[in-house]
């Protein structure tokens, strides 16, 4: 073991995955075959509710115990890989806006706290984004070099791969498919504010509004639930998750054609609704693909937990073989 981390130093990174409740981290090291694997692997609650700087400091100590058991196992560490929820200026390194479950989030400087703490790199990524190039490298069918994913949970985000590398855009915001309209959508409000976005229908709660309107005023607190009426014969609930699903992969059809990717993935609660939602999804995205495009896989993702550690370290590699 020792020999090979000797024979390999450049490999060795911390990498953090922060979100609303948990941070996770470990050590990710990469192999002659382009594999990765992650030891020390820890999680600790986010102390969200303290504000933004306890829970930079959760982050940067957590980072810190990553690096004096690298130090421990002889390793050398070369840099540090984050996913963070929240809208990331990746150029910087800082949050640009968050949501209620990190209050105070916003406007923290992630990679200048980790590089003044640990004295090595730092590069930073959405969670949504390093999610994506954890799975395409390493998860469903990779490598591919350019691939959409979307995350289909309780809103809807997503990612866009090229050549290897996220794009980020300049505002963070490239990738987010769900606030796209989406005529099943006309009138039914997205969280962002507009009316007539994807989100709007086709997410966790899009899904519960559609279906409740359907049935007339029903009340459900979300699509694990309609798919529940739905594997029990509901009719209105089968609708309202074919035309959901239909809806996001009429969609995913249309990027497709903008963007040429190798493979579309999906990941997220939503993906798990079940044949009715997955009939949907794939008919619509047949639909929509130019004949050039007709043979494009829409794949699962399944690197599980795992993805958007593996992602951040990917993130940071390359950041750091781009500036060698
Ligand atoms: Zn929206």
């Amino acid at each position: 073991m020792t020999a090979e981390v000797q024979a390999q130093p450049a490999h060795t990174v911390i990498t953090l995955d922060i979100g609303g409740t948990k941070i996770a981290s470990g050590l990710a090291m990469q192999h002659a075959d382009g594999t990765w694997t992650i030891t020390r692997q820890s999680s600790v609650p986010t102390p969200a509710l303290e504000g933004g700087p306890a829970t930079l400091a959760a982050l940067v100590a957590e980072a810190g115990a990553r690096y004096a058991e690298a130090r421990a196992d002889g390793a050398q560490v070369v840099g540090v890989g984050v996913s963070a929820a929240g809208v990331i200026d990746t150029s910087r390194g800082v949050v640009t806006s968050a949501t209620d479950t990190l209050p105070g989030w916003a406007g923290t400087d992630i990679r200048g706290a980790l590089q003044d703490a640990l004295g090595v790199p730092a590069y930073i990524l959405n969670d949504v984004q390093a999610h994506a190039l954890g799975e395409v490298t390493l998860g469903a069918g990779a490598p591919f070099s350019c691939a959409l994913m979307v995350a289909v949970g309780t809103g809807i985000g997503g990612a866009v791969v090229m050549n290897h590398r996220v794009l980020p855009g300049p505002r963070g915001l490239a990738g987010n498919f769900g606030h796209m309209h989406h005529e099943l959508a006309n009138g039914f409000m997205c969280s962002c504010g507009r009316t007539g976005h994807l989100e709007a229908v086709a997410s966790g709660y899009g899904i519960a509004a559609l279906y409740g309107v359907r049935a007339g005023g029903v009340r459900v607190p979300g699509a694990a639930e309609v798919a529940q009426l739905a594997a029990m014969g509901n009719a209105v609930a089968r609708t309202t998750l074919a035309d959901a699903g239909a809806a996001l992969g009429e969609i995913l059809g249309g990027l497709t054609n903008a963007f040429d990717p190798e493979a579309v993935l999906v990941s997220g609660s939503v993906a798990k609704a079940g044949p009715v939602w997955w009939d949907g999804v794939r008919s619509g995205f047949a639909r929509e693909l130019m004949d050039p495009a007709r043979e494009t896989p829409l794949l699962t993702a399944a690197l599980g937990d795992d993805a958007p550690l593996l992602g951040a370290a990917v993130g940071l590699s390359s950041y750091l073989n781009e500036r060698n």
